[in-house]
């Protein structure tokens, strides 16, 4: 079995436990593998063993990498979690299905805009700020609301909220307030946990795990 097979098991094993101790019931995340930096020899064992859910944080290299690859497997999703630039986004929409960093007014017109022309629509998560941090991207909390709003004006498919605690703080805090949030909204998705913190997303109910280091191992 290859290795990220293995890490991905191991961590799905793992997850059922929890939710077991947590007593969450009807409760089953998606783990949205994180392939960045990595290529398709470690990608493939996972798509050929009926993983569906990546994720990438560049628009290159998400073309470069998995076009082939979702051409032959149509159940693959692929997921854009880090900043997207405005200028990108037709890119953007032509390979993910999901876009969980949208935190401008700006952004997601110009998302409306260009899915208007390729006709296509992808599934949005704003991403809140949560810590905030100001080296982090992200919408601000006070903020949010009027980006909630405007998403709905333009009939974006608007799923969730995603974030990023700050790395050196208990996540359990921010994880927390991300899913009051959710609440708040009515949302029913979430994307939140990685491979240090994941247990504790499972445990505040996120519906989507971004883990990529503890599948695919370290990155250079
Ligand atoms: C890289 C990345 C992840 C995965 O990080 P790991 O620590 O390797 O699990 C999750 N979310 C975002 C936004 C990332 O950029």
């Amino acid at each position: 079995m290859h290795i990220t097979l293995k890490n991905l098991d191991q961590i799905i094993k793992e997850i059922g436990e929890k939710i077991k101790e947590y007593n969450h019931e009807n409760y089953s995340p998606k783990i949205i593998a994180v392939s960045k930096t990595f290529n398709q020899d470690h990608i493939m064992p996972l798509v050929e063993h009926g993983h569906f859910h990546f994720g990438e944080n560049k628009v290159q290299e998400a073309i470069e990498k998995w076009s082939s690859i979702k051409e032959k497997n149509n159940k693959v999703k692929l997921h854009m979690i880090g900043k997207l630039q405005t200028n990108k986004v037709k890119q953007a929409l032509k390979i993910f299905d999901y876009i969980h960093s949208v935190d401008s007014i700006k952004l997601a017109q110009k998302i409306c805009d260009e899915q208007l022309k390729l006709n296509k629509e992808v599934s949005i998560f704003i991403q809140v700020n949560i810590g905030k941090e100001d080296q982090k991207s992200g919408v601000d909390e006070e903020e949010l609301k009027e980006l909630v709003d405007f998403c709905f004006d333009k009939k974006l498919k608007l799923i969730g909220l995603m974030c990023l605690p700050p790395f050196d703080q208990d996540s359990n805090i921010f994880f927390t307030k991300l899913y009051n949030l959710n609440i708040k909204y009515k949302f029913t998705e979430i994307s939140m946990g990685m491979s240090h913190d994941y247990i504790d997303a499972v445990r505040h109910k996120a519906t989507f795990l971004r883990i990529g280091s503890k599948i695919f191992g370290k990155r250079n």
